[in-house]
């Protein structure tokens, strides 16, 4: 190879459709000094054998933007590059064959509009005129999106890559990377069959082989191969090339026209895992042999669905292996384990679908070293430590692919790889018939049957059958006392002679503020968009503490240390595992927290954001005066070990105010009625704290500079365009489950972040963001006439900015 680069700006690793669209985006960005290295040859690890059913909505607006964007390149692509690309926007029909599914369809169709997608609901007899070879004898109706269509995988592929080759781009087949060096915690260089080529950035586009390439630098890429098949008929009668794609999920199959025969696919329950102990070194243009047992189980359904198939020649099964993921989403972005090392991976079977996309999104992100837009539910740093291990990751996977087709019901949790991290609490709670749910792996009290065996969630798309015992505990809160586990908060502690100024530059408000005080902050980015969401406490002149959600763990942690500026002193580590957290909330936590501890509580010696240490059952504890769900109360973070003896003595010593346990969907409705913003909803990089209407905490009256503060500060000069308003329903039996399209004066203006119920005002309440080009501010959001879209019904509705609960806050502060 004569011309084989010695060093290029950035490699990407892998030939399939994620690493030629990134490439071929790059290209488009002027990173023309790109080599594309391909271990065998273009499209032979998964692309060349996928079905190319490219499908757009997701249940996030913006991963459904994303899909949408490779419609629209594949729209142009042939064009462009000269090459077929098999491209047709046939659209995709979806059968809903009970009335559950019915309900689910009729929620997609109007998430999809909230989004700006077309969906339209069609009768069983509409729906057959589109697809007349099938049955619908079943059918109770179904939707179409006619923005849906269909590629062929290795043409798609070729063209990204051609387009690539205009652009600059380099690719070399029969490359494998062998190894990559490092130097500072950042990519210096790949080894490669063909030689060393030093670079700024790689990119790993490995597919199945993402894992073993990331594991080369110890980047945790958490996916593994599972087998799916389709079958292929030779032509039927009456299938014309214009069939939309079908989608049967109550039968978990799929339809597609192929060359006048068609293809039929699927999610089985009971998926097979492949290559557990690792991809045999020479599985190119390879396929595994057909599994006719395992597949027999959609064959009456499809016949069932399209009696043709009954009389049809078969003209293969192919089961190629596929990278799953354990949530079903893809893995794109930066590693937090090493700078410049960027991962496009795990595409769950529909990388046709989201190559497009995901590329343009991927390149954007090496470019210009931030996401185009949120992109949290496919960010790499969702992940935790269960992810670390692949057999908890196949696991979970397994049971994320089993799913593909179920329903999605609201609040459903996974059940497989649990119960994995166990608070200290946890048999206590269990035994007091906690309910549990699941986050990066913690097992969290979602809340209390009257009896552990009684501890089982039904699934609805109507009133949950544990809404009466949320209403006990949301009662317990707001009129007694209550204790929450949330020992899996994500615990931070920035040391050393530079934390102040670091942390005064990463954070939106002011904490240089004395020992002892705790501040509630954004953390924002260039755009002034929210990253994180969180308190930081000052625990000595150069210790901070910081208390972040579940969830955010990764990213928090990630995003925090790749800011703190260059040369400062400040070191980050995480505690998490060394402090379990006890929250006690409710008119009657001073009463019970002073039964167990001699520290003085009173309001002066322990105001509201103020953190002590205090003694407890010879626990030294950090107790934070917080609160989230709008009541007196404390967070007790407590050394691990010592968390049992400090909740035994609290239920003791509280049975006397009627403490009890609460969990978090007592929270969630808390929260709702108080107006806290969650992160990931009313809180995300794409929103800036003045449009999630928390203006109030940044530290825009100082003089202290830091990140974000310019972007901030010319929005609020410009106006506002969208902002968050608080949205109340009369009849309480109105399920907001998020994503309900607000209609002001009969426009759509924008959807609901979140959805759920207060019990202490009785009714459902939404938060969203409504957005006006012209400019929103209070006159304009209170002056519309408001209704949410639910479930392809109009609902009126009234508006609100402030809290539903606030006058309460002189309670809590008291
Ligand atoms: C049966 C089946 C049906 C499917 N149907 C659909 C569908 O209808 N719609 C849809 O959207 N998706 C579908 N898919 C999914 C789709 O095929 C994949 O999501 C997509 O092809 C993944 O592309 P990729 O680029 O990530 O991976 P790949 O195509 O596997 O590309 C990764 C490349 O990396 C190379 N590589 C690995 N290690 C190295 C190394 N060390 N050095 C250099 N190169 C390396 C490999 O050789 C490989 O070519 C289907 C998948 C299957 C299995």
């Amino acid at each position: 190879m004569a011309d084989f680069p010695d060093r290029a700006r950035a490699v990407v690793i892998g030939g399939g459709i994620i690493g030629c669209s990134t490439a071929y985006h790059l290209g488009k960005l002027g990173w023309d000094d790109t080599v594309v290295l391909e271990r065998h040859k273009l499209t032979s690890g998964t692309t060349f054998h996928a079905a190319g059913l490219v499908g757009q909505l997701r249940s996030n607006a913006n991963i459904t933007q994303l899909l949408g964007e490779s419609v629209k390149l594949y729209e142009t692509l042939e064009h462009e590059a000269g090459l077929v690309t098999g491209w047709k926007r046939n659209g995709g029909l979806r059968l809903a064959c009970n009335a559950e599914r019915w309900t689910e369809v009729k929620r997609q169709a109007t998430v999809a509009r909230s989004f700006g997608i077309e969906m339209d609901l069609l009768t069983p007899t509409e729906a057959q005129q589109m697809w007349p070879l099938m049955d619908v004898s079943d059918v109770v109706g179904a939707a179409f999106l006619p923005g849906d269509g269909q590629a062929n995988p290795s043409d798609i592929t070729q063209s990204l890559a051609k387009g690539a080759r205009m652009n600059g781009v380099r690719i070399f087949e029969d490359t494998e990377v062998t190894g990559i060096e490092t130097e500072d915690g950042r990519v210096k260089a790949v080894n490669t069959s063909q030689g060393r080529i030093e670079c700024e950035v790689v990119v790993n586009c490995a597919g199945q082989w993402a894992r073993e390439v990331g594991q080369m630098v110890g980047v945790n890429v958490p996916l593994v191969s599972v087998e799916h098949q389709f079958m292929v008929t030779k032509p039927i009668e009456g299938v014309t090339s214009d069939l939309p794609t079908l989608r049967d999920p109550d039968r978990l199959i799929y339809f597609k026209e192929e060359v006048g025969g068609l293809v039929l696919g699927g999610y089985e329950s009971n998926p097979n895992p492949w290559a557990t102990d690792g991809i045999p070194r020479d599985f190119n243009f390879s396929l595994l042999d057909s599994n006719w047992d395992h597949f027999d189980q959609f064959l009456e359904p499809a016949i069932g669905r399209v009696p043709a198939m009954g009389e049809a020649d078969i003209q293969t099964l192919v089961n190629g292996p596929e990278s799953f993921t354990p949530d079903g989403n893809f893995i794109l972005g930066e590693a937090p384990e090493l700078g410049n090392f960027f991962v496009g991976a795990g595409f769950n079977a529909f990388g046709i679908a989201a190559g497009g996309g995901a590329g343009m999104a991927l390149a954007e992100w090496v470019a210009n070293a931030e996401q185009p837009y949120d992109l949290w539910p496919v960010d790499i740093r969702r992940f935790g430590s269960p992810h670390r291990d692949t057999e908890w990751v196949r696991k979970r996977t397994l049971e994320a692919y089993g799913k593909h087709y179920t329903i999605a019901w609201p609040h459903e949790e996974h059940e497989s790889g649990r119960p994995c991290r166990r608070s200290p609490l946890y048999e206590h709670l269990r035994v007091a018939g906690a309910c549990f749910g699941e986050k990066l792996g913690w097992e969290r009290a979602n809340w209390f049957a009257e009896s552990p065996e009684q501890a089982i969630e039904t699934h609805t798309f109507g009133r949950p059958s544990w809404f009466d015992r949320v209403a006990l505990e949301h009662q317990a809160t707001r009129e007694r006392v209550t204790v929450f586990d949330q020992s899996s908060f994500a615990k931070f502690m920035m040391v050393g002679p530079d934390a102040e100024a670091a942390l005064s530059w990463i954070c939106a408000n002011d904490i240089a503020k004395p020992v002892g005080t705790i501040v509630y902050t954004q953390m924002l980015n260039r755009h002034g968009g929210t990253e994180c969401d969180l308190t930081v406490s000052r625990i000595a002149h150069d210790r901070f503490y910081i208390t972040t959600g579940t969830g955010s763990a990764t990213h928090d942690f990630d995003w925090i240390a790749r800011n703190i500026p260059e040369g400062m002193n400040a070191q980050l580590v995480d505690v998490t595992s060394s402090r379990a957290v006890i929250s006690i909330m409710g008119p009657h936590a001073r009463d019970v927290l002073s039964a167990v501890t001699r520290a003085p509580l009173d309001n002066d010696s322990f105001p509201f954001a103020a953190i002590r240490e205090i003694a407890i059952e010879g626990a030294p504890v950090l107790a934070l005066r917080v609160t989230f769900v709008g009541e007196l109360g404390w967070e007790l973070h407590v050394p691990t070990e010592n968390a049992v003896g400090v909740y035994e003595a609290l239920m003791d010593k509280g049975a006397e105010f009627g403490i009890t346990n609460a969990g978090y969907r007592a929270i969630e409705s808390m929260r709702l009625e108080k107006g806290f913003r969650a992160w990931g909803a009313e809180v995300s990089p794409d929103y800036t704290p003045l449009e999630s209407g928390l203006g109030w905490a940044l530290k825009l009256k100082t003089d202290i500079p830091f990140l974000g503060r310019d972007a901030v500060e010319a929005q609020k000069a410009a106006g506002l365009t969208r902002r968050i308003a608080c949205f109340t329903v009369d009849d309480p039996d109105v399920i907001l489950l998020g994503k309900e399209t607000i209609l002001r004066n009969g426009e759509r203006v924008g959807w609901l972040s979140s959805g759920g119920f207060g019990h202490t005002v009785g009714c459902p309440i939404g938060y969203g963001f409504v957005r006006n080009a012209d400019g929103v501010d209070r006159a304009f959001i209170e002056s519309g006439d408001y209704e949410l879209i639910v479930a392809n019904e109009r609902i009126p509705c009234n508006v609100q900015l402030g809290p539903l609960v606030d006058p309460r806050m002189e309670r809590v502060k008291a």
